[in-house]
């Protein structure tokens, strides 16, 4: 199988205070086309520096130390800069939690969408207002034939969504990376927008990596996911199975902690203690502070990769086949 997406060994490193924090730290992941695929973490995890990895837009501080990013095989991280440009829009896009970051304030919906259009497909000025107008049809603009031609601020927080979306949608990419993007939004336009995700990403074929912190956003959209802690990886499996059965510790806590399961709106629980510093090394496993079933292990060596089942992963020192210890029995009892 080759995957639409292999990223390998991904590390992005930030150098904003004194000492450089490893936002993402040896990621690796794969998706296939037209997969719909949930990177789910907390806030602060890696997921969004992820995204900007994918799409070469990091803040001036990141930069992208190790690691490889290929799409259909295409190494993107060997690409010049403008030939970047070429791949952004067109084979891989992105929309954002709040829209008014990436749509520009003082250009009408159908010059925006328009701009976007003419970098990637040579088409007169008639084709383009006529795939505008297809494409704001597309995401559910009512009245588009008029609406195309109003300002941003005209349009509600779904509308803009949608509008975001549509420009997205216009160089046909292969992959669609959305960052979070309902979370802005409120329970009903959220169903809305995520049915219209599923909608598209049947009709176009494309990919959708879903990054959210919302389980119930992962339950009704993806197909696979994968859980990032600390800017690593640690669970990845089918939908059905990691609902079924979380494996990690960590997923496991957010479960239990949700107080109706695969309730939407409910974000990500709390969990006692806080995400470590992504500025140190790491001797052990990154979640052993938090960890309800942390033994002296756990604070000792990184855990490996172990198979759950085979399409199923964890990075856990529970399922390396030795007996876990009886942590358990209290101690005066021994
Ligand atoms: Fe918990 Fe240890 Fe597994 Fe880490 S390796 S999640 S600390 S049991
Ligand atoms: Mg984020």
């Amino acid at each position: 199988m080759n995957p639409l997406l292999q990223i390998e060994n991904l590390e992005t490193v930030l150098y904003t205070g004194s000492d450089p924090i490893w936002a993402v730290d040896g990621l690796t992941l794969h998706i296939s086309k037209g997969e719909i695929f949930a990177l789910l973490g907390e806030s602060g995890c890696g997921k969004s520096m992820t995204a900007r990895s994918i799409m070469r837009l990091l803040p001036d501080a990141g930069e992208i130390v190790a690691g490889s990013i290929k799409v259909n095989g295409l190494d993107i991280l060997q690409l010049s800069e403008a030939d970047m440009r070429n791949v952004r829009g067109k084979r891989i896009s992105m929309i954002f939690q709040e829209p008014m970051l990436s749509l520009n304030p003082v250009l009408t919906v159908a010059e925006q969408i328009g701009e976007v259009l003419q970098r990637h497909f040579k088409l007169n000025r008639k084709m383009t207002q006529t795939r505008i107008l297809a494409i704001l049809n597309q995401v559910g603009i009512p009245d588009a034939a008029h609406r195309m031609h109003e300002y941003p601020f005209q349009f509600s927080g779904g509308m803009k969504q949608r509008v975001m979306i549509a420009m997205a949608l216009a160089g046909e990419p292969e992959l669609l990376i959305a960052d979070e993007p309902t979370t802005a939004l409120d329970v009903t336009i959220q169903a809305q927008v995520l049915d219209l995700m599923r909608e598209l990403q049947q009709r176009n074929k494309m990919a959708i990596l879903l990054i959210t912190h919302d389980l119930g956003v992962v339950a009704e959209t993806a197909q696979r996911v994968a859980v990032m802690y600390a800017g690593e990886i640690i669970e990845t499996a089918p939908c059905a199975d990691f609902f079924q059965n979380p494996a990690h510790p960590y997923s496991q806590q957010l479960f239990a902690s949700l107080p109706g399961k695969q309730k939407r709106d409910q974000g990500l629980a709390v969990i006692d203690g806080s995400v470590p510093l992504l500025s140190q090394s790491f001797t052990g496993c990154r979640f052993a502070d938090r960890c309800n079933r942390a033994w002296d292990l756990c604070h000792q060596s990184v855990p490996q990769w172990y198979d759950v089942t085979e399409h199923h992963q964890v990075r856990c020192h529970l399922f390396q086949g030795t007996p876990e210890p009886d942590i358990a029995t209290p101690v005066s009892e021994a």
